[in-house]
């Protein structure tokens, strides 16, 4: 049996987790630029707003105070999502992370009849340890745990699971084949024409027609649909690894600027490793502040911001600059913070990115040796652990009951 572990109005649910008086009103959060809706909560999508609604049709209903509209928090949401897994993986022997905000439990060698009471642990533990509603369907298969997870989420119910696969035919029956997992609009269409209009349809026929009309992917739908996992993630488009973030919490509350500083710069260039580790480039830098939860009478301060690169680059000395740059627009004198931490996102390939039209012959050649310059300090510091070679941005005078390596006394490496 295979589970799909899904957060309800991810984005929605996290802003809830700072800010309690979000609960029980129409909430969206807004796309990058605030151009549209990219999630909603449940009493905003029973008040009529569509997934992808463009935010000026709705600007009205905002400036009323009815809705409430929210520019996206991405480190934020990277960063429950991060724990939310770290929990799913709990639970099942084997997970794939989905999406942001989905993952499906292989759940080899567990008896259908303990996938329920599982499944009720998982829910109750995202809730219990970070706030985060999620929905949980068992299925044969991949396809049909999504379908199950969604009517579960339609009734309001946790856990589904499904076992005899015949049973959820009348429910496919009622849904469109548009919202068939792996079926795009296009797709949908194509169907249209041959009299398929639901999911219940699409299983219902033949699955020479099938093949011969949709192909190999159209295939691995209907074997899905009848209880055959057979859709790998290689066969879908993931998001998750579409972003590298480091965080810290420290040991204690600080409001030395040096000190946030240099963290800001240790994990800008933590992250500048990873993402040369796996061959990519960025085009967004982002770094965040956070006080602490425990300390503030006056809710969470967690001031943020992003820096957007004219090309994707995996460069140290400019992602770190750029971090730092971020750190002298958002810090706040006076204010102790717990927690700091920095995102890289829009990653591409590394090859993919060619030289801009307004790089000078120099320019080329600079960037060809910088690159040359990364992979050394990549060699050197080889080991995982504390660097042999770093910036000097990166170097703290340390901080008391803080010792982590970073401070400025000399350190001969092991
Ligand atoms: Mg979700």
């Amino acid at each position: 049996m295979v589970g799909l572990a899904d957060c309800n109005n991810f984005f929605v649910s996290c802003e809830r987790t700072l800010n309690p008086a979000l609960e029980n009103r129409a909430v969206v959060v807004l796309s990058n630029n605030d151009g549209c809706v990219v999630a909603r909560s449940n009493e905003a999508k029973r008040s009529g707003i569509k997934m992808g609604q463009p935010a000026f049709q709705i600007k009205d209903r905002i400036q009323s105070g009815e809705i409430i509209a929210l520019s996206g928090n991405h480190l934020l949401y990277r960063d429950i999502s991060l724990k939310v897994h770290d929990i799913f993986r709990r639970y099942a022997p084997k997970t794939l992370d989905y999406s942001v905000d989905e993952a499906f439990l292989i759940m080899d060698g567990i008896p259908e009849s303990e996938l329920k009471a599982i499944g009720e642990a998982i829910a109750a533990n995202c809730w219990d340890e970070l706030h985060i509603p999620v929905t949980i369907g068992f299925a044969p298969s991949k396809t049909l745990a999504k379908i199950v997870s969604e009517n579960c989420k339609k009734r309001g119910r946790r856990v589904g699971v499904l076992v005899n696969v015949e049973s959820v035919r009348p429910v496919l029956q009622k849904m469109s084949i548009s919202d068939l997992w792996g079926i795009g609009r296009r797709l949908s269409k194509r169907l249209y024409a041959s009299g398929v209009y639901t999911i219940g349809d699409f299983a219902d026929k033949d699955l020479w027609w099938i093949r011969a009309t949709l192909g190999i992917n159209g295939e691995r739908s209907w074997r899905e649909l009848h209880g055959e996992d057979c859709i790998e993630l290689s066969h879908v488009q993931t998001t998750l690894q579409d972003s590298v973030s480091e965080s810290r919490t420290f040991p204690e509350d600080v409001d030395d600027y040096d000190y946030l500083r240099a963290r800001i710069a240790i994990y800008a260039a933590d992250c500048s490793k990873k993402l040369r580790a796996m061959g990519g480039a960025c085009k967004i830098v982002g770094a965040m502040l956070q006080t602490n939860r425990f300390h503030q009478e006056r809710g969470v301060a967690r001031p943020e911001g992003f820096l957007r690169f004219d090309d994707p680059t995996d460069d140290t000395v400019v992602i770190c600059n750029a971090a730092i740059s971020i750190l002298e627009r958002i810090y706040i004198p006076d204010i102790a913070f717990k927690r700091a931490a920095v995102w890289l996102g829009e990653i591409v390939p590394k090859q993919s990115v060619l030289p801009s039209l307004f790089d000078s012959q120099e320019s080329i050649k600079e960037k060809a040796s910088r690159t040359l310059l990364m992979k050394a300090i990549d060699n050197i510091n080889i080991s995982p652990g504390m660097p042999v070679l770093k910036l000097a941005s990166q170097i703290t005078q340390g901080h008391p009951g803080h010792n982590d390596g970073y401070s400025s006394s000399f350190q001969a490496p092991k």
